[in-house]
């Protein structure tokens, strides 16, 4: 769908009678371009006492091709961080005559081990915020606060969810603040997850927090390093439901590029559909309704002894009334649809070995999930319900080296979203950090980062692909 005020306020004319009666301007989004260079730029480093992820901080600079520079302030840790290899200048603020425009300010907090050093954030992002470039990233690398013995620790560390949140309110322009916990031990497990919060795969990613646990199954603790970043699913096959149209469609699209051989499903009646998205990728297209009582059955026999190592569970409705209006069929379907389909088709897949060792499931939520919605009590339970099973499916299956994850979208321009009235339709859209709605490629993007096999580490999270939406926040 088309959000015209966004694109009236980026022409000319629109631009100039936006700044005139003080209209918000949204910003157009840079996202991932196949010819364009996904890393660009240079990447202002800052540091506060005793950081432990230079090391793989330097791994994924080298290997991006970033430049990167040392905020000046930062003159302790400055020699270990060329002993690292990390640096290749020195950062100037903008206001002191430096042109350069910085594409990401990346701060590693993980050393910080008690809130009077929290000062050092203060430094690094009070002199370099101004200098960051639209649609700019910002990075805060922290230690997981469980995983702290001293409360002083945790408590620092836990202070750097309000600072990334806010910073992501104050910047604007298109840019994206988001904070990545890393356990002990897992620091060279980083790096995926990394490179996708400094991408423009991640546009309308904002204000999340990410954990990268180590993996207590395996004493080697060794993440399969990609031999090849632009084709991370090379050999792979992915089961994507909802996969016709909307957001599924791109999920399709996009983890074919990276390299997935797709196996769509939908609905009979989207046959046609179904058959021309997935004809272009080379896909396998599947008609079925994952709500029928055989459905999981015939999906595990439809995927044979190949099996599949990715699981897409998108496939969703919204029947809105408010409860006292609400028919029995209305809330049953949505709860049958957007959450008992995905347990039968797991239960199924799982048991019968059919989902690989080492897979990946990734279920599609909402923040109607999290904040809850007027008028979808049915919905919101289902969402709210796919994040409870993400939480206690994700221990369990440990032991087989699967994770568990859930992406929960904000406002995404598809047809769901344009059935929705206008002036409620507008205040989705505007109501985040970004003013605007995003797109079905910003959460098939997400999905395919979670589905790489460099994100082994990252379980049980529910990432919001909803431009730091206020709602819910
Ligand atoms: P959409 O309606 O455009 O697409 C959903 C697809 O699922 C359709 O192709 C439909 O035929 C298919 N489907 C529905 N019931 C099915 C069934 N029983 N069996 C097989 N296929 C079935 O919706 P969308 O906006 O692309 O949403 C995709 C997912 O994202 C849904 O789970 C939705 O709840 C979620 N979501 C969307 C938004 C948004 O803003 N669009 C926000 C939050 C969450």
């Amino acid at each position: 769908m088309n959000d015209s005020y966004l694109n009236f306020v980026n022409s000319p004319l629109g631009a100039r009678l936006a700044r005139s009666l003080g209209l918000p301007k949204p910003e157009v989004l840079r996202r991932y371009r196949e010819d364009a260079p996904e890393y660009d730029g240079l990447v202002a480093v800052g540091a506060g006492t005793a950081p432990q992820l230079l090391d793989a901080l330097a791994d994924v600079v080298a290997s991006t091709g970033f430049t990167s520079v040392a905020h000046e302030s930062a003159g302790l840790w400055v020699p270990l961080a060329n002993r690292h290899g990390l640096m290749t200048g020195r950062f100037e603020p903008a206001e002191r005559g430096s042109s350069a425009r910085v594409a990401a300010l990346v701060f590693d907090a993980s050393g910080i081990d008690d809130s009077v050093r929290l000062d050092a954030l203060y430094q690094f992002f009070h002199d370099t915020l101004r200098s960051l470039g639209k649609c700019g990233r910002i990075v805060v690398l922290g230690r997981t606060p469980e995983t702290c013995d001293d409360p002083r620790s945790h408590t620092a560390q836990r202070a750097l969810e309000g600072l990334t949140r806010s910073l992501g309110k104050e910047a604007r322009r298109g840019i994206t603040s988001n904070l990545i916990y890393v356990a002990p031990h897992a620091a060279h497990r980083l790096e995926g997850t990394l490179r996708f919060f400094l991408s423009p795969r991640s546009a309308y990613v904002s204000g999340q927090v990410v954990r990268i646990e180590a993996d207590p199954t395996r004493k080697d603790d060794a993440t399969p390093a990609s031999s090849d970043w632009t084709q991370p699913l090379a050999g792979r096959r992915a089961l994507v439901t909802g996969a016709a149209r909307g957001i599924g469609a791109a999920i399709a699209n996009v983890l074919a590029a990276q390299g997935a051989h797709v196996i769509g499903i939908d609905i009979p009646s989207a046959h046609d559909a179904l058959a021309s998205t997935m004809r272009p990728l080379g896909g396998t297209a599947l008609t079925f309704d994952i709500a029928a009582p055989d459905a999981p059955a015939q999906i595990a026999a439809a995927l044979d002894e190949n099996g599949v190592d990715i699981v897409v569970h998108n496939a969703g409705i919204t029947k809105d009334k408010t409860i006292a209006k609400m028919s029995e069929a209305a809330w049953h379907s949505v709860i049958d649809i957007n959450l008992g389909a995905q347990e039968r088709i797991d239960d199924a897949l799982l048991a019968a070995g059919t989902l690989r060792d080492g897979g990946r499931i990734v279920c599609v939520s909402s923040i109607s999930g999290i904040a809850g919605n007027l008028g979808q009590t049915n919905y919101a339970a289902s969402k709210a319900g796919v994040i409870g099973r993400v939480q206690s499916m994700a221990p369990r299956l440990r032991e087989r080296r699967i994770t568990i994850n859930a992406v929960a979208p904000g406002f995404i321009e598809t047809q769901m979203t344009a059935k929705i009235p206008l002036a409620i339709r507008e205040a989705g859209r505007r109501m985040n950090s970004m003013s605007q709605g995003g797109q079905p490629v910003d959460v098939a993007q997400t999905i395919a980062w979670l589905a790489q096999p460099a994100s082994a580490s990252v379980t049980g999270q529910v990432v919001r692909v909803c431009g730091q939406s206020l709602i819910g926040a």
